[in-house]
């Protein structure tokens, strides 16, 4: 397939790197849940999502925030002993703000469960959350001392979030982060709460955390990437983030989250995979979406990447020709590529031809063919007459109506 595409985005100059083995942490079942829209599923359905993000190759996943209530305790310990008793390879978080009660549900949680939880401990970092809350940096300081050493001498390994990172100065940044790794944080998390970060910021930011926070500390502390998608930049600030040094970024299925979401974890996965970043088996991406579309009661729209109904789905003419054509030469890989930048064999799916007002008689004969109906020329022209006067596609029924067939 090389020799058929010239592939201008590894063109010289333009290489995108990123760590060895880039990591990615779930979101879907906290930040996710705080989508203004949807539903808090039950943990039957919760533990559906867990076991197919662990299908997935995901690496962490945060199971919630137990300070929140008893059922958020509740669920996230399940989630846990199921990590646990189904050997799972997901790594479990959980978010925490920097209070003890907070922290506290998480170490019972791991005695409970028996096994290990990262505390997710998060505080705002800007000066507009600073004066909107009335918060010095000497009390942000000192609250961060207290938290994560209270975490870590119960036993809840420390990564350290600063929220609204993308708009903090870079002073409070690095005495903050410098702080919490001092401590005992063996995490950091730069976020872009509110999606005001563009690919270009990210970077910079993240080569400062990397170059002139972690390295100076000289500890081997692990940094994530956290991105919201406000200004529809989150995917490309996600892969921003692992060019600039972050070894992990998080994601939630189908970019669920707070406000208009997070980075959709669907879109990193098959981006990843596509740009040569990991080598995972991706056929139950469609799997993992469909679930949690239908546990949160939102909506796949149809033209969302590779699992939205239209992904992989043509009636044009001229793009229908080449695919078809491509089809002929028994080369699925071809028929995949030929109009599509992401091939719908990885997810186990296949390009579907259609037949519409823009469609080709080629159109019809293929759909004739596909269903083993012979491709007499009268039929062919009552098809495509009928959809040159149609303002939609021809449906599969009345296709098959107007082969005198009776619809399946
Ligand atoms: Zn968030």
């Amino acid at each position: 397939m090389s020799d058929l595409i010239y592939d201008w985005n590894r063109a010289e100059g333009t290489e995108w790197t990123s760590p060895a083995r880039p990591q990615l942490d779930d979101e879907t079942l906290r930040d996710g849940l705080q989508s203004p829209s949807v539903l808090d599923p039950p943990i039957e359905k919760k533990l559906r999502i867990l076991h197919l993000m662990d299908a997935l190759g995901i690496d962490s996943a945060d199971l919630g925030l137990p300070g929140a209530g008893p059922r958020p305790r509740e669920d996230v310990l399940r989630l846990a002993r199921e990590i646990s008793s189904a050997k799972l390879r997901i790594r479990p978080n959980c978010a925490a703000r920097t209070l003890e009660s907070d922290i506290r549900p998480i170490a019972d949680i791991v005695q409970a469960a028996g096994i290990g939880i990262e505390g997710a401990i998060f505080l705002g970092s800007s000066p507009i959350r600073q004066y909107a809350e009335d918060w010095t940096l000497d009390f942000l300081l000192r609250t961060t001392e207290r938290a994560v050493k209270y975490a870590v001498s119960v036993g809840v390994p420390a990564m350290y979030v600063t929220e609204d990172t993308t708009r903090a100065r870079p002073e409070n940044i690095k005495k903050l982060y410098t702080t919490a790794i001092a401590c005992g944080a063996h995490a950091i998390v730069v976020c872009d709460t509110v999606g005001h970060a563009t690919p270009q910021g990210v970077q910079a930011l993240l080569r400062f955390v990397h170059e002139e926070v972690v390295k100076p500390t000289g500890a081997r502390v692990r940094i994530d990437w956290h991105g919201h998608s406000d200004r529809g930049l989150g995917l490309a600030n996600s892969l921003a983030a692992l060019a600039g040094g972050a070894d992990q970024v998080h994601g939630a299925a189908l970019g669920i989250g707070e406000r208009v979401g997070n980075t959709p974890m669907d879109q990193l996965l098959f981006n990843l995979r596509l740009m040569g970043a990991i080598d995972r088996d991706l056929t139950r991406l469609r799997e993992y979406c469909e679930a949690v579309a239908e546990a949160v009661g939102v909506p796949i729209p149809p033209n969302y990447p590779v699992v939205g109904s239209d992904a992989f789905r043509t009636a044009t003419g001229v793009h229908a020709a080449a695919v078809i054509k491509a089809f002929r030469k028994h080369d699925v890989e071809l028929a995949n590529q030929v109009y599509s930048g992401v091939p719908s064999h990885w997810f186990g799916l296949e390009q579907r031809i259609e037949v519409g007002p823009l469609s080709g008689r080629s159109n019809v004969i293929y759909w004739l063919d596909r269903r083993g109906i012979p491709a007499r020329e009268e039929l062919v022209e009552k098809i495509y007459a009928h959809a040159k006067h149609a303002d939609r596609l021809l449906t599969d029924a009345e296709i098959l109506e107007l082969c005198g067939r009776p619809a399946p």
